[in-house]
């Protein structure tokens, strides 16, 4: 059930899924945080888990953090 992402595929996911950009060049499993940069040109970290599952797809100028109702 397991899917296992290599960072070909993770980078492949951020380009297609969103507008930002991978710039980590290594992935070492889902509580690896990763370096995105975000289309304002900002540079964040995010685990891939959140990014994926959380939909934390930008920085956090772009995309401020939200509890969730
Ligand atoms: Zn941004």
């Amino acid at each position: 059930m397991n899917k296992r992402w290599t960072i070909d595929k993770i980078g492949e996911f951020v380009e297609k899924n969103s507008d930002s950009k991978l710039l980590s060049t290594e992935y070492h499993g889902f509580s690896q945080k990763l370096l995105f940069k975000c289309t304002c040109g900002n540079n964040f970290e995010k685990t891939f888990t959140k990014f994926k599952k959380n939909n934390q797809r930008k920085c956090e100028t772009c995309q401020p953090p939200k509890a969730s109702r």
